[in-house]
């Protein structure tokens, strides 16, 4: 895998050090988030969506109502900002100043395209909830013709990309460090709860084998 090239709106500026470009780097930080925030500007006015993604290659899939302003303009070639973010920790340092986050975060810059063949939707879609919970495709009911065309769906190919990293202790200034005051990472991440079934359920199920193994995987 290739590093994105560097140039002007994607090379970090602000400690450049932390800043990442191999492919495999940023990736890993796309796959592992489950939401992403979309930035687009219309007529002027910036706004910011958070949403769902999920990635194919080096495309970025973007999926929801046919009726929604981000659907419409992602899918009509308009310009996107796109950025993924893990915080790690608080990073408590014996100076306010000092003070920071662990983190792992991306930014990504492409056009969106509409998927329209109802098969590349489908698939888009399957990626999609395979995405939150490996197993559920094959079990959930397929979307139907009405399901499929009031979901858009907008591949995003990654024309540009960074990844900016901060781990570690924190980092006082020489003078500081024999300062009295607790210094240290608060390490701060998700994890699942237990299931609750739906209380509308028709019949009481067993909690599905995919659902159980990916919890216990998550949980070693
Ligand atoms: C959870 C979290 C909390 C943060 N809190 C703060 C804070 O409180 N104050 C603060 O000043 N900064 C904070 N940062 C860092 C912040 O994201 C920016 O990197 C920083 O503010 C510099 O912004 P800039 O526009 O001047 O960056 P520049 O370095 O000028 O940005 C140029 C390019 O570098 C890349 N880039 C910049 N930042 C990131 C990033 N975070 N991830 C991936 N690529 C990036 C982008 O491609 C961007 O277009 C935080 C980051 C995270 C992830």
């Amino acid at each position: 895998m290739t590093a994105f090239e560097q140039e002007r709106r994607n090379k970090v500026q602000r400690l450049p050090a932390r800043g990442q470009y191999e492919r495999e780097e940023v990736y890993r930080i796309v796959d592992d988030a489950l939401i992403c925030h979309v930035g687009f500007v219309i007529d002027g006015q910036p706004f910011v969506i958070p949403t769902l993604h999920a990635r194919d290659g080096d495309t970025l899939l973007l999926h929801g109502s046919s009726a929604s302003r981000l659907m419409k303009h992602a899918g009509a070639g308009g310009a996107l900002c796109i950025t993924v973010t893990q915080v790690d920790g608080i990073v408590l340092a014996r100076s306010i100043f000092n003070h920071s986050i662990n983190y792992r975060s991306a930014v990504l810059f492409g056009r969106g395209q509409l998927v329209t063949a109802p098969e590349e939707k489908l698939a888009a879609l399957a990626c999609f909830t395979e995405r939150l919970l490996p197993g559920r495709w094959d079990d959930a009911r397929e979307p139907n013709r009405k399901e499929l065309k009031a979901t858009a769906v907008v591949a995003v190919p990654i024309d540009s990309a960074s990844a900016k990293v901060r781990v570690g202790p924190p980092k006082d200034d020489e003078e500081d460090l024999a300062l009295p005051v607790w210094a240290g990472v608060l390490p701060l991440g998700q994890s699942y709860g237990e299931p609750l079934a739906d209380p509308g359920a028709a019949a009481e199920l067993p909690l599905p084998e995919y659902l159980a193994a990916y919890l216990a995987a998550r949980r070693e």
